[in-house]
Formats: C-alpha cells, structure tokens, sequence
C-alpha cells in the first residue's frame, strides 16, 4: 500500500467558531484583507463576527468585495493590488468556493509578479497566509489547495493550487449558511457529495480517504429527504457542512475526476451553477462507470439506502431538474475544452478518451 497524506490546515468546526476563536486571527499578522463576493459574507453574519474578532484583536483591515461567481482572473488580479496596497499580512476568505479560492489566488499574487501562466502552473514560492470561513456547504474550498479561475483567454475554467495555497486555518460554522437560498443549497450540497464520490472513484484513491469518502456519502445520504422536501432544519445544515468539508479533505488527495473536468464547460458556456451543472453529469458518469466499478457503486447505493442507480438519479433529477439537449456542435465545442482538463480525466477510471468523453456529453443531454 501506498500513502502520500498532507493537509496542514487547522480546522475549527463548531458553532460560534469565529467568535470562540477570535484571538486567533493574531497568528496570522497585524493587517488583514478581507476577500468576499458582493453580498452573501454580510447577509450571513460572517462578515461582521469576522470584523469583530479582529477589531477586538486590534488586526487592521481592507475589504475586497468584487469576487463574482466563479471568479476570473482579471477579478484576482484586482484584488491582488489591494492586498500589495494595504500591505496586507494574510488574507481572510469569507463566501462561497468563490470567494475562497480568489482569497487562494490573491494570497499568491499579492508576493509575486505573475502572468496567467505562471500562476496556473504554480510556478512561485510565496503566498499570504491564508484563512478561509464558509458561507455555503458544497466546495469544501476551505481544505482544498485548489483555487478554480475562470481564463476568458482560453474560454472555460482551470484550476491550480499547491502547498502554499491550502488554508493555514479553516473557521466553519453552518449558522452562516442558513442564508443560502434553497436552489442554491441544494446545488452546493450535490457539489459536496460529487467530491465524496468521485473521490471514491478516483484512480488516487486510497483505503484511508475511501472510509473518510464513504462516511460522506452516507451522512449526505440521511439528508436526501429533507432536501427532496425542502426541510432546511439546523441539524440539516449541520450535516451537509460536515459532507462539504470531509469532501474537501477527500479531493484534497484524490483530485476529482471527468463531472468536474465537463461541469466547468456548463459553466462556462451556459452559466449553469457549479453543483447543478455536476448533478447534470451524473447520469452519464454513472453509465460509463457501472460496468467498471459495479461493487463500489453498489457500495455508495448501500450508503445512500438507495436500491439502485436508478433511484438515485430520480432523485437528482427531481432536485435539479434536466439539461437542454445540446447540439452536435456545442457537443464537439464542450468535449474538446473537456480534453483540456487532462489531470481530472487522468483520475478517471478505466482509460477515458476523446470519444469517451463525447459520448458521455452526447448521453447527458438525452431527451426525456
Ligand atoms: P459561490 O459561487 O461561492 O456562491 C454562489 C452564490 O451563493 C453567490 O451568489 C453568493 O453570493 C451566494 N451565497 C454564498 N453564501 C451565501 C450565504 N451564506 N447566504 C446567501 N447567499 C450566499 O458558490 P459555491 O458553489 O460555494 O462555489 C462555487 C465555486 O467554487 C466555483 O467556482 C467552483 O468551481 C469552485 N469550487 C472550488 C473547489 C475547491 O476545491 N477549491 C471545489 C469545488 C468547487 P455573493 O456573490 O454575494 O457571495
Ligand atoms: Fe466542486
């Protein structure tokens, strides 16, 4: 057997995390920059525990709240100046994947002078300490190296991160997420569970992060009813934050694998939301899947006390609704940048190729 394990960041998973460990933010320096989007760290709270704690630690800061969804680079760029400006000590994450990984991207840009290129190889040696505090349950972003940017340049997603980019400390707290709006928890908690199960799936996976992958899916499993009838009661949130963050510590050392690597392509030409446009991929990732890894789908199926694959996407289905059918050049056009996400597709089981991928973009979107 073989292990390769890493995740240094310190995580503090309670309520009133923020508030219980306010002095802490003192480990990190004296000047802080805050990165959020425009809204959600403040209608959660988060914002304002955050700037209590450090007012009361005497920590200065600035805020950036520009990160939009799905964050580009020209966005991280901007952000970057603003932390070389304030001469920021370390930078604090609030929101959304968003706002977590463009607070990674800053954290690097704000000590190096970088072209696009350079930062998403990981070519640098320096970057803020970084703190990252969840507002939704879904990327596990806040254990994760991973900063995922959208590069207009190139026209879809890319991802880079490497030991400096993982949070140094990770407040989570699901009170704040009881401000996300029901579509948008039910897509970020379908995001957390893709992380558990292509984990699972990956070629990197391992016994230790499989039992972490399978515990996930099993809690995110109790909570499918509730999220089938709507039912956002505190112990659901609770939960889904705790499958959001084991998700991350799973991807952490798996990577993920081809919904992810074609998800960034619904995103990216159709706006669709990171969490739904993976659910939209299910199906086929399952049909491709099935025949190569029957005992460990079976095993998620059992996890989930669903009977079969088939329930499973019926209740995708009905959370997330269906695709529009795709036409064969948005086809071609989405299985080519696909090819473009090579490490996810080299995670992938079997020997997945050009074709492979067409022909899982051509069953995604079947007509019903
Ligand atoms: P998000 O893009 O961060 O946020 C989605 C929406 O939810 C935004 O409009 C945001 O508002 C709002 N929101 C967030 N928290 C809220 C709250 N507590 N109350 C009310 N509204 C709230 O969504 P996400 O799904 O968490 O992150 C997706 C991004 O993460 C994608 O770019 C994806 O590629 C990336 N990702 C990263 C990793 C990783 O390992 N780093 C893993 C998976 C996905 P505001 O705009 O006002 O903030
Ligand atoms: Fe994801």
């Amino acid at each position: 057997m073989k292990l390769n394990f890493f995740l240094p960041t310190r995580v503090i998973f309670e309520s009133e995390a923020v508030s219980n460990y306010a002095a802490i933010f003192k480990n990190y320096g004296q000047t802080a920059l805050l990165v959020t989007g425009k809204r959600s760290a403040k209608q959660s709270g988060a914002y304002q525990d955050v700037v209590f704690a450090l007012q009361e630690n005497d920590i200065s800061f600035e805020a950036f709240d520009q990160v939009e969804n799905n964050p580009s680079l020209e966005t991280v760029q901007l952000g970057a100046a603003l932390a070389k400006k304030a001469k920021a000590d370390f930078v604090i994450g609030i929101g959304g994947g968003s706002p977590l990984d463009a607070a990674k991207a800053i954290a690097v840009l704000a000590t190096n002078e970088l072209t696009p290129d350079e930062l998403l190889s990981n070519t640098f040696s320096t970057a803020l300490p970084i703190v990252a505090i969840p507002t939704t349950a879904g990327t596990g972003s806040e254990v994760t190296p991973y900063s995922v940017l959208v590069r207009n340049d190139i026209g879809t997603k890319v991802s880079f991160g490497n030991q400096l980019t993982f949070p140094q400390l990770a407040l989570v707290d699901w009170k704040y997420t009881t401000a996300v709006p029901e579509k948008t928890s039910v897509y970020t908690a379908i995001d957390a569970f893709t992380h558990s199960f292509e984990g699972y799936l990956s070629k990197r996976n391992t016994p230790l992060i499989n039992s972490w992958a399978l515990d996930a899916i099993a809690v995110f499993g109790e909570c499918l009813q509730a999220l089938l009838a709507g039912e956002w009661t505190n112990e659901i949130r609770e939960k889904l934050m705790y499958v959001s963050l084991v998700g991350g510590m799973v991807i952490t050392h798996t990577g993920v694998t081809s919904v992810h690597a074609m998800g960034y392509c619904y995103t990216y030409y159709q706006g669709i939301p990171h969490g739904q446009a993976n659910a939209f991929l299910l199906r086929s990732y399952l049909q491709y899947l099935e025949p190569l890894e029957e005992e460990k789908i079976q095993k998620v199926m059992k996890q989930l006390s669903l009977e079969s694959t088939e329930a499973f996407l019926t209740i995708i289905d009905s959370l997330v609704g269906l695709p529009r059918v795709l036409n064969p050049e948005e086809i071609t056009e989405y299985s080519a940048k696909t090819m473009i996400q090579e490490k996810s597709l080299l995670n992938t089981a079997g020997n997945i190729n050009k074709e492979i991928v067409r022909a899982m973009w051509s069953q995604a979107t079947v007509e019903k």
